[in-house]
This record gives C-alpha cells, structure tokens and sequence, in this order.
C-alpha cells in the first residue's frame, strides 16, 4: 500500500503549473535563464507568452502553386523532397552559400542560406523529406526561398494548422519556442486552477481556462488569424474577463469596506440652513449639475461613514463653488475642512474667491509656501483650538507642524497632480481613534478633478470613489471658436489677437517649455522667453507682454498673474503653470505653440483658460508646418469639439492611461492582456459580476466562489494596493 499512495503524490506534484519552468522538455538552464530575463519564472508564465504573429499551414502547397504567388509576398509552407545540394564559397573566410535544390512532382526550388551554420549542410542528404516555410522570390528565373523555415518529417506542430509565432528572445528562434510551448501545453493544461465562477463562465459562454491558453497557442479551428492577432476570439475574451473580474472584485470591495468605517455625520442642522443661507447669498443661481454634486455629497456624508467622493467637470463648470458651499456647511456644525490645491497661484485665487462669495460668513485661512513664521502660528493656534474653519492651501497643508483638532472634511483639487501619498497624508490629518469605541475616525474626502475621467478609468483606476459629474456650465458662456493653424498661417491668428486686444480683451500664449536648454533635440521649439521677447518688440508693441514660468519664484509668478488679472499686463506668455486653474475672464484668446507636443486632455484644460465670460473667446492651436498625419487627427478633435468627456476618451484611445494617472500609477494598473480601450465591453460585464459577487458572497465563501477565494489568498493584494486613491 504505502508504495503505490508515494507514487500518487510525487507525480501529481510532478506537473503543476508553478513548476520551473526550466524542467519544461526542451528549456533547461540555459533557455531557463533567457526566460527568467522576461520574467517567466514557472510554467505558468510560460503558458502566457503568447505568440506574437500566426501564420497559416493548415494547407501544403505545390511547388507549382507557390511559384504563381511569389508575388504576393505572403509566407508559404511546401513539402519537398532533397535533391542535390551546393556551398559556394564566399570572400568571406569561412562563410559559404548553402543552396538546396528541391522538387515535388509540380516543379522544383532552392532553398538558400547566406552564412549557412557549419555542418547544416549535413542534414540535407538528397531524398530526405522537408518541409519549408517562407516567401518565395524567382530569382534569374527560378523559385527560390531565403532563410526558410525547416521542418523535418511531418510535425503537428509545425504543419497542417495555423502556427503560433513567438517574439525572439535572446537569438531563440520562434520556432524553438514552438516546440516548447507544444509540450508544456500537452503536459500542463489539464494542471492550470480554474479560478473564474462557473456561472459567470457558462453566462458569457467562455471557454476553460486550459482550453483558451492550449487555443491561443495553437488554435484548432480558429481560422480567423486576424481576430487571434487582435486579442478578439473566445479565449482571449476568457483571459480578458478573467483579469477585469479579479480587479473589479477588488477594488469593488475596498469601496465596500471604505463604506463601512467610521466618520462623523453631518448634513442636518444647522449645517444645512447655513448651506441654503451661503448658496442664496452667492451672485449667481447653482446649476442643475452643482445642485446635485451637492445633493450626492449630503447623502454621502449624513452617514457616519467615510464620503470618497470625485467630483469631475470641465475647467470653469463650477466645482470649486460646490466645495465651498459643502465646506460651510460642515464648519456650520462645527467641523474644519480643508482644500489642498497643487500650485500657490491656484491656492491664493481659490481663498480670494472664498473670501469674496462667503467672507464675513465662512472662516476662511490660507497657508502657502511663503506664508510668515508669525502667521503659521497664528494659523496653528486656530487649528489646534478646534475653531471651525476652512484652511486653503498648497501641499505646506500636509507638513508636519499643521496639526487639526478636528478635520472633517478634506478636498483636494486637481488631483493627480498629487501623489498618492500626499494625498493620503492630508488623509491623516483627519484621522483620529475614538476614544470611547476604539476604531479609527476617518474624514470625509471631496476629489475635484478638471480632467475629465474615461468610463473605463472611472470604473478601474477610481473604482473606489462615488463620482459626481459637472456636465453644464454654468449660463452666459459662448462656445470657443477652435483653430488649428499649421506652420506659416499664424499671420491671420495674429489679426484676430489684435483686433481682440484692441476691444480691451486679454490673451495667453502657451508654451511647452521655458527655454531652448531644457530639451536638447527639439531645438526648433520655441522658449516662451525668446518669444516674450518677440511678441512685445515686433508684433504687439502698443500692448503690454508679460512672462510667467516655472522657474520664477513664486513671489514673481504672484506679481506677473497679479497684473494681468488687472489687465496691466495684455498679453500673457507663460509655460503650463497657467493650465491649472486660473480665472480672468476679461482672456479671450488663447493660443497654443506647438500643441502637437501636448496631450488632448491637457489642452483642453488650457482652452478652458479662455471663455469665462460673456465675450466671444478663440482657441488657436498652433503646430509644425506638416504634422504627422496622426497629429493633424488629433488635434482636428479639438477643432470639433469643446466636450471634454468626448476628448478624454479621445485622448484614452491616442495617449493610454498614463495621461489619467500618471505613469506610475498607471503602470500600477494590473493586466496583462486586457486592454481598457479595446475590451471595454468586457471591463462592464466583470464589474456588473463583481458586482453580484459582493451582493450575494461578499467572502467567497459558497464552494463554487472558493476557487477565486483562493486566488486572492495567494496571490496577495499587492498590486490593487498601489493603486488605491487613498
Ligand atoms: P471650476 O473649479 O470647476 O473650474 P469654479 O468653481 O472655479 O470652477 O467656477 C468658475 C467661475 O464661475 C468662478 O468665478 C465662479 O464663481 C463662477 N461660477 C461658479 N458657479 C457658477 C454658476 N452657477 N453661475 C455663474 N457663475 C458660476
Ligand atoms: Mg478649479
């Protein structure tokens, strides 16, 4: 008895797929090393090194056939018999030409090797079968193939079906990849854990898991290359499914456990009669979207549970304005609020904003870089006393000193212009353990963003935030005429500045960089110094310019931004740091120098500059005489529309997610094969499941969910971790 149970338990343990994967048939050390280089460690990750191209050999080919489509170019796959071979030496010492002569019944064709391996020529004795694979050119008259692919004898692997071609690592051929995957394949994929639900399987009519890897390889009826080449078959959909599902499941139940921690209520009285007192007070009537951002964050925070709130809309829409008035109401019943904004400038316009609507009846601080010893502990003595008060500030907020007896609710805005963690250190500050129950207080947290945030994005990378949208602006605003002007037509731009400045209206010049040092290459650019320069000598001498960049001090910036909102300064040359966030709405104009070098979303957000008033604004998006044709698509959107949800998916498709989230976070992201534009349908099926898994077995507890289950507990929470927005 004993023998025969140890037998069981060595060859089951023999073949899993978290084997090695040099002990593979055909790896070993050496090749074991070329795949440890690319991260495949295990048979597993072997099984996922999907093959970069097909080619179809489902059908063998005359020799006679081949010939007639020489032309086309296209790899083909002939049986051929050996008939004589010939090495024609070369100049080259020790190199030679291998040229085989073969026939089939229809014809015959050389088979040729430039610098042909020493001993090749060995394996071809004449009369041997050989398969050959590769395009067929006629040369001086007769068929001939270079550098063929060769086959000996009949393989299934090789021949009679579509065949999976394989990047080349480290001079490996594809075709020994082949031959590797072939047996890891017929070994393992009975061994790979099913971890998706049966039924959601059986719902989207799925196939298993070994079967989709065994069929991506090397499909058995697949003929639709192009969909394997696209990502766009069954076991393909299988994967993609697979790698939404466990994310949305994730990130689905951190919301819910967000959901369940504690945090002070508000939104009843007073809170909410100061609230209609501050909004009847303002100069101007909410909006439909602003009246229910602010009813969705009432709802959020009459819970005694955390609010994780983002709140998206267009530069302008009147985010800042809800803030505001959701911050009076919590001061209202005596709580501190925060609003952390990425730049001084931003910081100090949104405290000048706050003091001009609600002065007199919000307490409202300010705390910058700049800000004097004598007024940081004044600011202190406030915080620490527990007085309500809303502090406005950059990131000086987080800095260690700054101390709240009692932050309730933070805000932060534009916030991807934040890492993670300075956002969640502004977290902390309002976070406290209840003395009586023991548990951690968290604060109630409004996200504010002017980059309008993708479907998919919004369901994968903020997955854990509730969003409020800000679609209608607010009433009075005209349309931005957009032009895209190429090369040596600015002239005409000019004419309409002119005419514009002449009205008493401003402008703002953008530009990529500061000066020509900061990007050696890109030479041709043009520095927003040289050209302050420029524009007030020879184009608009009668006006005033003025320069504004990231390399000034900030006391600078603040006298520079200071002139121009009072219309000292008529024209504005300036590097991004305009793009967020600034408000004068005597600008009318708005152009851009070498728009080609930005992102959609980004210049968007700098057109949004423009168009805040009454008066007509224009956006001139200015780009090299002839852009690369996928440049010139790009910025046509702009042309067309002002929508910036329409322009973020745009930008999604062009530019990826790292325009959303940053690089880092975006390389947080954890698929592999699943790609947020292309799969989105399947993204929205696997949250609309994770969904139901977290309605009917938040744990995974029932044994058809136990697979998954078992997943998470040992696979870790790793990657989702780096990518949670608090
Ligand atoms: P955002 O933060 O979305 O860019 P703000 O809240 O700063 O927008 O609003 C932009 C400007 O519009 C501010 O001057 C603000 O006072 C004003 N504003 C906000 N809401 C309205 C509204 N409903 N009607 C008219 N003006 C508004
Ligand atoms: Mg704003």
């Amino acid at each position: 008895m004993p023998p025969k149970d140890k037998s069981v338990t060595t060859s089951s343990k023999s073949a899993t797929s978290d084997t090695p994967v040099q002990f593979v048939k055909g790896v070993g050390p050496r090749l074991g090393a070329v795949f440890a280089n690319r991260g495949i460690n295990t048979v597993k990750d072997l099984l996922t090194f999907f093959p970069r191209a097909y080619e179809d050999r489902t059908k063998l080919l005359k020799i006679s056939e081949v010939v007639q489509r020489a032309s086309e170019g296209a790899k083909v796959t002939v049986a051929v018999q050996v008939a004589s071979i010939k090495k024609i030496p070369t100049r080259n010492y020790g190199k030679s030409i291998l040229e085989v002569r073969c026939e089939d019944p229809s014809g015959s064709i050389s088979l040729k090797w430039f610098h042909a391996p020493r001993g090749m020529e060995a394996r071809f004795t004449p009369g041997a079968q050989v398969i050959a694979t590769g395009a067929v050119k006629v040369f001086m008259g007769r068929p001939e193939m270079v550098h063929p692919e060769i086959t000996w004898g009949m393989s299934e692997v090789n021949v009679g079906r579509v065949v999976p071609v394989y990047t080349e690592l480290e001079g490996v051929p594809s075709r020994t990849f082949r031959k590797i995957l072939w047996e890891a394949i017929q070994k393992y994929r009975d061994t790979l854990t099913e971890d998706l639900p049966e039924r959601f399987r059986k719902l989207h009519q799925l196939p298993a898991l070994g079967q989709a890897i065994s069929a991506i390889h090397f499909p058995e009826d697949e003929k639709d290359i192009q969909g394997l080449v696209d990502f766009n078959t069954p076991s393909h959909w299988r994967l993609i499914y697979e790698e939404f599902l466990k994310f949305e499941y994730l990130i689905l139940r951190q919301r819910m456990n967000m959901e369940k921690a504690s945090a002070p209520a508000f939104g009843t009285d007073p809170g909410l009669s100061a609230l209609k007192d501050l909004t009847q007070s303002l100069p101007f009537q909410l909006t439909g979207d602003q009246q229910k951002a602010i009813d969705e964050i009432i709802k959020d925070i009459t819970q005694p549970h955390p609010m994780n709130r983002l709140i998206q809309g267009d530069v302008g829409s009147g985010k800042t304005a809800v803030a505001f008035l959701t911050a009076g109401m919590v001061l209202a019943e005596g709580g501190q609020a925060a609003l952390m904004a990425p730049t001084e400038i931003l910081a100090e316009q949104h405290y000048r904003n706050a003091v001009k609507l609600f002065g007199g009846k919000l307490n409202v601080l300010l705390l910058v870089g700049k800000t004097t010893a004598s007024e940081r502990e004044k600011i202190q003595a406030k915080l620490a006393s527990g007085l309500p008060l809303l502090l406005i500030g950059t990131h000086a907020l987080i800095e260690d000193p700054v101390v709240f007896k009692n932050l309730v609710y933070i805000m932060i805005d534009e916030q991807h212009r934040f890492g993670v963690e300075q956002r969640r250190a502004l977290r902390r500050k309002g976070m406290r353990v209840d003395p009586r129950t023991g548990k951690t207080i968290h604060p109630h947290a409004l996200i504010l963003t002017a980059t309008p945030i993708p479907r998919t994005l919004a369901l994968t990378a903020y997955g854990d935030l509730g969003v409020s949208t800000i679609r209608e602006m607010p009433p009075g605003r005209s349309p931005i005429i957009s032009k895209v002007i190429q090369g040596n037509a600015r002239g005409s731009a000019y004419e309409t500045i002119r005419a514009e400045l002449r009205k008493g209206h401003q402008a703002y010049f953008i530009y990529p960089l500061v000066n020509e040092s900061e990007a050696e290459g890109f030479t041709s650019l043009k520095s927003a110094v040289v050209e302050a320069e420029t524009l007030q000598h020879e184009v608009f001498p009668e006006f005033k310019v003025g320069l504004l960049h990231g390399q000034m001090k900030p006391d600078e910036k603040s006298t520079v931004m200071d002139k121009f909102k009072r219309n000292e300064i008529q024209v504005l040359v300036s590097t991004t740091v305009v793009e967020v966030g600034v408000d004068v709405p005597n600008a009318t104009i708005m152009v851009i120098e070498h728009s080609e070098r930005f992102g959609l979303s980004q210049l968007h957000q700098l057109r949004g500059r423009v168009g805040r008033g009454s008066a007509q604004s224009y956006c001139f998006f200015l780009s090299h005489a002839k852009p690369a044709e996928a440049t010139q698509l790009r910025l046509d959107v702009m042309e067309q529309t002002n929508d910036g949800f329409q322009i973020a998916e745009a930008d999604l498709k062009i530019r990826g997610p790292g325009e959303f989230l940053g690089t880092r976070q975006a390389g947080a992201l954890p698929f592999k094969l699943a790609d947020l534009v292309r799969d989105r349908e399947w993204l929205i099926k696997a949250r609309d499941d994770a969904q139901t898994l977290l309605r009917e077995d938040p744990d995974l507890e029932l044994p058809e969910q136990l697979p998954l289950r078992r997943y998470f507990e040992r696979e870790g929470k790793l990657q989702f971790e780096r990518l949670k927005t608090s």
